[in-house]
């Protein structure tokens, strides 16, 4: 398994209407759905964090996979 693979998992997933971002707080993974989502227009409705029960903006919270990630940057460089 590659990151690649990973983050081509994961934007498939995102496709469908679902995530999986880490809590800018404590770092634990939490899964979204369309229903648990924050609408991209509406910062001000927030993500509520299972392990540290922090809530936090979306934008706080990135993407576990992500296009542009450093481990997928190094994985291409020793590629090449
Ligand atoms: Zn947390």
């Amino acid at each position: 398994m590659t990151y690649q693979k990973q983050v081509s998992i994961i934007e498939e997933m995102q496709s469908k209407g679902f995530n999986v971002c880490s809590c800018g707080n404590c770092g634990g993974i939490i899964l979204l759905n369309e229903e648990t989502k924050p609408k991209m227009e509406d910062d001000s409705e927030g993500i509520y964090c299972p392990h540290c029960k922090v809530e936090m903006a979306y934008s706080d919270c990135p993407d576990y996979y992500y296009e542009g990630m450093p481990e997928l940057n190094k994985e291409r460089d020793s590629n090449i």
